[in-house]
């Protein structure tokens, strides 16, 4: 670095801890805890306050001071092809200029829904929707009526948005939050969601056995994303469509963060497991608002206006959104994957190989361009694969990702402000941000080796 460079960068870090810290006291006069998603707040990771950021282009994250980071948040994987990719941001200015919402019926509604069916074919009929909250909520609503049973089964760790039935030991800021259950949450609801454990069938068949009869549905994270990067044993996701079909209950797959990402058929292509009803997000906006769910017809063909299950939407469909869809997913080439698969398995070696020379335990899992860094609170786990939930309660530190998450931030890579997040690569990250980000986590693992307590 030239010294010139050295002096900015000196400048850069100062006007930082004025400017992120000023702004978040501004938002705290308006903003629960200052931010509209909790883990946005950097509570999480040990932080006072949390960047404030600007803009974001390919690879690059700015915060309001200037400072760039390598991102590997991607907008919580939604970005997969990376910030502002231009295709996607052409489709969305023109489709500004027609106007911004109908609430009505569009011929590009179709468009986009003809790509995703091409890719998951087990969804014969769809609907679009805002948000992967409003995906999975609807699609348990319509399980319940089609099976007309009220339990559901779900996985401890795993996230599937926040509605009511949901908050029942789920992942992503619950987890980091050491929050089981959310408030407000009536136990008439709660008691309705049945806990089994990832990777665990006998936990799935005995909950089923014990409640015969009333279960509707079990939705599952193929790849668990919400309590780090858990990928399916060999015969899991199997097992669970065989326990559905012998006991006329509803799979329903959560691929929000799986589906255009693992594969371009999502994780119902990877492993070749058919689902009833598949929830989507994330991806299929390429950063915009919209989420989706849908599946087999004769389910599908209980919502409103043809069946009596309702559920709608003001903003469902939304034109830009759809516009933004519409270009992501014809951008995901089959070369876009294998960059993907390449860049992300570099990545994922590299900074395991920088671990083990600094002598940290951490286990980096990874499927696809999903990453998740675990770091053993034990020296005797080390090497032991992550399986479930249990496995990060029993196994796993938050402090050791909370050190690596603020050394890593020094070296100008934005990783997941929380614990037990997946990190993502897109299509935007180079050979040399890969480069930079393996060098970057050696830095960070010595540092945090000095500095061991
Ligand atoms: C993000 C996520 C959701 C919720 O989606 P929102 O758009 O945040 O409501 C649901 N399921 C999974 C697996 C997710 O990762």
């Amino acid at each position: 670095m030239t010294s010139l460079a050295r002096e900015r960068r000196k400048r850069l870090r100062l006007r930082k801890d004025n400017r992120s810290k000023k702004l978040f006291s501004r938002a705290r006069k308006y903003f629960v805890g200052g931010v509209n998603s909790p883990v946005r707040s950097f509570k999480g990771v040990g932080k006072e306050y949390p960047l404030f950021i600007s803009k974001t282009k390919g690879s690059i994250i700015r915060d309001e001071d200037g400072n760039e980071y390598l991102d590997y948040v991607c907008s919580w994987g939604a970005s997969i092809l990376g910030s502002a990719y231009p295709l996607v941001e052409k489709a969305v200015v023109e489709a500004a200029k027609r106007g911004l919402s109908f609430g009505a019926a569009t011929d590009r509604e179709s468009d986009l829904a003809e790509r995703i069916q091409k890719s998951m074919p087990s969804i014969e009929l769809m609907r679009l929707v805002s948000s992967g909250t409003e995906a999975t909520m609807s699609a348990i609503r319509l399980a319940r009526a089609f099976t007309k049973k009220d339990k559901i089964i779900k996985f401890e760790g795993c996230y599937h948005g926040h509605s009511d039935s949901f908050l029942v030991r789920a992942g992503s800021g619950l987890a980091t939050f050491s929050m089981p259950d959310s408030a407000g949450v009536p136990d008439s609801i709660a008691s309705n969601t049945l806990v089994a454990r990832f990777n665990d069938l006998d936990s799935v068949s005995k909950i089923a056995l014990q409640n015969k009869y009333h279960v509707a549905c079990i939705i599952v994270e193929p790849v668990a994303g919400n309590m780090g990067v858990i990928p399916p044993e060999v015969g899991f996701l199997e097992g669970l469509r065989q326990l559905c079909n012998e006991n006329e209950i509803l799979l329903i797959f959560d691929e929000v963060i799986t589906g255009f990402r693992v594969a371009r058929g999502g994780a119902q292509s990877l492993y070749n497991v058919t689902p009833d009803l598949t929830c989507l997000g994330k991806v299929i906006g390429g950063g915009m608002n919209i989420a989706a769910y849908g599946g087999r017809k004769d389910i599908m063909q209980l919502v409103s206006p043809l069946g009596p299950v309702y559920q709608a939407g003001t903003l469902s469909g939304n034109p830009i959104a759809v516009a933004a869809g519409i270009a992501t997913l014809d951008a995901l080439k089959r070369s876009v994957y294998s960059k993907l698969e390449t860049n992300s398995q570099r990545l994922a070696s590299g900074i395991s190989n920088s671990a083990d020379k600094s002598e940290i335990n951490v286990k980096v899992q990874r499927v696809g361009s999903m990453l998740g860094l675990f770091f053993y609170s034990n020296e005797k786990f080390k090497g032991t694969a992550i399986k479930n939930y249990d496995d990060i309660k029993n196994k796993c530190s938050k402090d050791g990702y909370s050190r690596f998450f603020n050394e890593m931030l020094n070296e100008g890579i934005y990783l997941p402000p929380s614990a037990f997040e997946t990190i993502f690569v897109s299509a935007a990250h180079s050979t040399s941000d890969i480069s930079k980000t393996i060098k970057a986590s050696q830095v960070s693992f010595e540092k945090m080796k000095g500095n061991t307590k």
